[in-house]
């Protein structure tokens, strides 16, 4: 059975043992339910020739058909406007709604005139926009005139779908579900808010499994009621705003290989994917009708849903394509079908045969729901080219691919490639643009992007950065993207970044970037608009410089440096996944974070971002006098304060673990560092008091930072500097050239002067098997982690690293070689390595060596890495010198 042993052994630190902000405690649930007050400086009182008066007060008239009523909360929120503005709600001035011809989508036109106002769009979305629009050119006014003119606002971007912020994510730890409790996730005046945003669809996560009964499932869904009752429920409370609900599906799922439906209908099953998962075999009548039935059981109870965004590929294994590996790097076993029915086939007819009974079920009850069909192909490496060859989709589907993942820049004169969710970084990546550029005619382009933060930071609201949003929409536009996903479980917090997002889904990028920003700062800023454009272009710029690496948005300091602690002397302790708060508080073994690039760049480069906001937020602060009774511009002030500390933490941890690589003690520099990051952890406790929203991640569910927290991580540090803890002794067994044997398997590690070898025998019981191996010099530098199952199939890789496994029938045996180059480590006398490995049978999992708890903490790209218990394995110093 699966080892379930908490080994993760916090280090002298109370910092974990901290109790969580309980979820009635998550302040700013509260501010979402509330209506936010419009900011009016009007300063003028007369209107000039040439504007349009609404000073004496206007009517909103004119017929637009609306028999379900869903512009009902834009009539309101227009009279809450007026209302607010002290504009008298009869009067002179006439606002006319007219149904006519204004383009794609909800686009809109506006003619402004001295008496009326018209506003025409094809349809209700459009006088939405228009009316939304209307408000805020008069808030960016200095009174309540606006100019003769006609304006045309032409959507080019169809969809603007979010999620809610505080929804749960149906995942590990937690996997609660949010149509199965009862708490309301979409109050109305969050709901106004994303409207006025531009927002037009929102997901939200299910599960076949959870909600439809087939005639082969007949038994399924045993809570579905529940279920399709809150979704209903959600999505009619949606619509009022004009926003669709989208089911996010990670659909058909790869089978169990004991799961009973399995048992009764083989023909379901398919390819043996690489975890021993069996892949959902759609070429079968049986599983066209599984599908077909699946989708229809939920759309005949919810007609009402925007559509489905199912990752067909790329995360979770699904149909038979899962079992062949994507990445050129991991291509190892080569790009054949395993599955009979489908190796008949062109490779993409899997997704197609899937996508099209499941569309089918969808369309047969609502002709107007929409397929969105997302590959999450999200690794930094290559691409085979079979992959830009599964473009074929039932017509009006739209193929949904990651903007940024696979994208190149160059930082401290290295390339590095990216994975997904950037937003420093700019895109698209050549593989989203050479998949675009493949989709056929009739199918939609669709774009995965984070809008209003990723996980290069996640624990604020958003990164105040519409420049880098205006430089990717500009992108989208060109390549006729249609749909935007715009944002996983973080990232939708509304505000600055969402209303960008919804403004440029109906820009022309005729005017430039500095013309836009100075258009969506007028409303709230008004005479300082020029001011924050400027702000927000160094923002923009400082944030370039993040290090383009996702083991540094997943494991290193800028969500959370502010909490972390500080050893000056070697602890060998953990990184903390970022997105969750089920580890440890982040230790010491920074090399963790550091796959693609070396500590010194990324110490060069935290450093540049960090000077470059800093000066941004010197002249943020500089507006702070003239919004003193303005609580929304403060609090943007205060969230560029917030980030300038999480970047100089995050500068300083790189910078303190440089120089305890440097092993000359816990020098001065480090302790001034420690003492900084106690003033940092002290600022933002101030912060978080007055912003809720300030450390909460919405993926993690809850905060991983908080004033608690931080003060716990104070009296660390105030502890360490007075009396620091020593280096950890290293678990020193040489191990160099002795075979350990166990029960079902065998190693042994040897040397060849240049390379480090693992060599292990594994008896061949089991179907299916895996085997990873984790070496690391230092806890400064990055540990090499590699895995491979029997088949020979990579998991992970690793530059230079050589491995491969042999499948003998009784046993199968897999050899490793790692140049020590890679490992870096190597002290002048003799060179060692640090080292774990990790067998996974079946489901068993073992660690074998003595001192080692065993048991599975698997950290996503890091594996079973667990720098505490690593062995030390010695070169021989002989060896080494006639080899140098
Ligand atoms: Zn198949």
């Amino acid at each position: 059975m699966k080892t379930e042993k908490n080994i993760l052994i916090p280090d002298g630190t109370d910092l974990d043992r901290i109790p969580l902000p309980a979820s009635e405690n998550w302040k700013f649930i509260d501010e979402l339910k509330k209506e936010r007050p419009r900011y009016f400086a009007w300063t003028r009182r007369k209107a000039i020739p040439g504007e349009a008066d609404f000073s004496r007060g206007c009517v909103l008239t004119g017929h637009f058909p609306d028999l379900e009523g869903r512009l009902d909360t834009a009539l309101e929120d227009w009279k809450k406007f007026q209302h607010e503005a002290g504009l008298p709600e009869s009067g002179p001035y006439k606002i006319i709604l007219r149904q006519g011809d204004a383009g794609p989508y909800d686009s809109f036109r506006l003619t402004v005139s001295t008496d009326e106002c018209i506003l025409t769009a094809g349809d209700r979305e459009g006088i939405r926009r228009g009316i939304f629009y209307l408000e805020n050119l008069l808030l960016a006014s200095d009174g309540p005139f606006l100019k003769i003119r006609d304006i045309r606002r032409d959507a080019w971007l169809k969809n603007r779908i979010s999620r809610c912020f505080f929804g749960p994510i149906k995942r590990p730890p937690m996997n609660r579900d949010e149509l199965l409790d009862d708490v309301d996730y979409y109050p109305d005046a969050y709901l106004n808010r994303l409207a006025h945003e531009g927002i037009n669809g929102l997901w939200l996560t299910v599960e076949f499994k959870d909600l439809c009964r087939t005639e082969f499932t007949p038994d399924a869904a045993p809570d579905a009621e529940k279920r399709l009752a809150k979704l209903r429920h959600t999505a009619d409370q949606c619509l009022r705003y004009g926003i669709r609900t989208f089911l996010f599906m990670i659909e058909p799922r790869a089978w169990d290989p004991e799961d009973p439906i399995l048992k009764k209908y083989p023909e379901l099953g398919g390819a043996v994917c690489a975890d021993g998962t069996i892949a959902f075999c759609p070429s079968s009548e049986t599983a066209q009708q599984y599908l077909y039935q699946s989708t229809r059981s939920i759309f005949s109870r919810v007609p009402q849903l925007g559509g489905i965004i199912n990752i067909s590929i790329g995360e979770r294994n699904t149909t038979c394509l899962s079992s062949l590996s994507w990445d050129v790097k991991n291509h190892l076993s080569g790009h054949k079908m395993q599955c009979p029915r489908c190796r008949k086939h062109p490779v993409g007819e899997a997704i197609f045969k899937s996508v099209s009974a499941m569309t089918r079920g969808m369309r047969e009850v609502s002709t107007e729901a929409e397929f969105i069909c997302w590959y999450y192909m999200s690794t930094p490496a290559e691409m085979v080219d079979d992959f830009y060859t599964l473009t074929r989709l039932p017509e009006g589907a739209t193929l949904l691919v990651n903007f940024e993942s696979g994208g190149k820049k160059t930082q401290c004169g290295r390339e590095l490639t990216g994975g997904d969710y950037w937003l420093s970084y700019v895109g698209p990546s050549t593989r989203f643009e050479r998949m675009m550029n493949a989709v056929p005619e009739g199918i939609g382009r669709g774009a995965k992007l984070q809008v209003g933060c990723s996980h290069e930071l996640a624990t604020v609201p958003y990164i105040p950065v519409p420049g880098l949003l205006y430089r990717k929409y500009r992108e989208m536009r060109r390549l006729n993207v249609t749909t935007a996903m715009q944002c996983w479980y973080f990232g939708n917090y509304p505000g600055l970044m969402n209303q960008a997002a919804g403004m440029l889904a109906f820009e022309d990028f005729s005017v430039g970037e500095e013309d836009f920003l100075k258009r969506l700062a007028a409303p709230y800023w008004r005479k300082h608009a020029g001011e924050l454009t400027a702000i927000w272009q160094q923002a923009s710029d400082a944030y370039g410089n993040y290090p383009f690496s996702n083991f540094i948005q997943y494991y290193g300091p800028f969500h959370d440096g502010v909490v972390w602690p500080l050893y000056p002397f070697r602890r060998y302790l953990p990184l903390s996944p970022t997105w969750r708060i089920d580890h440890p508080v982040s230790g010491d073994t920074i090399g963790e974070c550091l796959s693609d690039l070396p500590l010194e760049h990324a110490e060069i480069l935290s450093g540049k971002l960090y000077e470059q906001w800093h000066q941004a937020a010197v002249r943020a602060n500089s507006l702070r006098s003239d919004y003193a009774d303005a609580p929304e511009q403060l609090s943007e002030l205060d969230l560029i304060n917030a980030l300038d500390i999480l970047f100089a933490s995050a500068h300083n941890i790189f910078r303190f673990y440089l120089l305890r690589s440097e092993n000359r003690g816990f020098t001065p520099e480090m302790r001034a560092i420690m003492e900084q990051e106690i003033r940092h952890s002290e600022q933002m406790i101030k912060l978080c008091l007055k912003d809720s929203r300030l450390g909460f991640h919405s993926e993690a569910e809850n905060y991983k930072f908080f004033p608690e927290k931080l003060e716990a991580r104070i009296a660390f540090l105030k502890e360490m500097l007075a009396a620091p803890l020593p280096e950890r002794p290293a678990m020193i067994h040489d191990i160099s050239n002795q075979w350990f044997q166990a029960d079902q398997y065998k190693w042994q590690m040897g040397n060849t002067g240049w390379s480090v070898k693992i060599h292990v025998v594994v008896s061949n019981i089991y179907r299916v098997d895996q085997m990873f191996a984790a070496i690391q010099g230092r806890p400064e530098t990055p540990p090499v982690v590699i895995g491979i199952t029997k088949n020979n199939d990579l998991i992970g890789s690793a530059d230079g690293t050589s491995i491969k496994a042999v499948d003998h029938g009784d046993h199968w045996e897999a050899e490793f070689e790692i140049p020590w180059k890679n490992i870096l480590l190597c002290n002048g006398t003799f060179r060692f390595a640090l080292v774990r490995l990790f067998i996974r049978q079946n489901i068993c999992e073992y660690a074998p060596y003595p001192n080692d708890p065993g048991g599975a903490v698997f950290r996503l790209r890091i594996g079973y890495h667990l720098p505490q218990y690593m062995m030390v394995f010695k070169a021989d110093p002989a060896f080494i010198k006639d080899n140098q």
